[in-house]
């Protein structure tokens, strides 16, 4: 969002409301020497862009917020559990062949691999399974724990974590998804799959949410 650029005349309105307000429009000209009607296209730039907010009968008050501040509110108060999907996992010993079947059906682009314990130990995305494909090897007859990438490399988060932690995870490692996990004394259960697509949607959540 481009920052609003105040005219001087706004920013000094922006002053004496933050210093006395409550104050009326009215008491605003007096100060500044000028009428209330030349006023009034300047309180109302302030008004609408959320630096001041107005009451009938009160006057203005600084409302402490930037422009845009109310989306980036929203924005921090997101978490994981709102937005995540449900987990596609398959068992370590799983074949190549068959996890890239569970993909095409569960229409997923990553699949969370869990040992006997259900436990995480791995994650396959797309390209590990067209890597291992391009070999001349059989597929059926791959284990996916030989291709996987493997805890402890996995990136992951938690449910109750805001939804912008986990989106810098995303980008900062270059990954389409995360599992969401719960931590227990033997390792971690997953318990979602949180991917760019529930990012796009938190996105357009705020559209919802707020007139942009
Ligand atoms: P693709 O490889 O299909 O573009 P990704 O960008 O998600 O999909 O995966 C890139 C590499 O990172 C793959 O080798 C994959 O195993 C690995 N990877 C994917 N997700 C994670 C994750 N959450 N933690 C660690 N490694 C991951």
């Amino acid at each position: 969002m481009s920052p609003i650029e105040l005219n001087k005349r706004q920013e000094e309105i922006l002053q004496i409301v933050k210093g006395n307000g409550p104050i009326t429009g009215e008491q605003i000209a007096d100060r500044l020497n000028l009428t209330r009607s030349t006023l009034r296209p300047d309180l109302a730039i302030l008004t609408m862009a959320g630096f001041l907010d107005a009451r009938p009968r009160v006057g203005y008050f600084y409302s402490g917020k930037k422009p845009g501040q109310d989306v980036t509110d929203t924005m921090n108060n997101m978490k994981v559990k709102d937005f995540q999907s449900i987990p596609v996992v398959v068992r370590e010993d799983v074949s190549v062949y068959d996890a890239i079947s569970q993909m095409f059906l569960d229409d997923v682009g990553t699949l969370f691999v869990v040992d006997k314990q259900s436990y995480l130990t791995g994650v396959l995305s797309r390209k590990d399974l067209l890597r291992a494909s391009l070999g001349s090897q059989n597929l059926t007859s791959i284990p996916v724990h030989i291709i996987m990438t493997r805890m402890p490399n996995i990136t992951y988060c938690a449910k109750n974590e805001s939804l912008i932690q986990a989106a810098h995870r995303l980008i900062n490692q270059q990954i389409d998804a995360l599992p969401v996990v719960e931590e227990q004394p033997d390792g971690f259960k997953v318990v979602g799959r949180l991917t760019k697509t529930n990012i796009t949607r938190a996105f357009l959540s705020l559209s919802e949410n707020h007139d942009l």
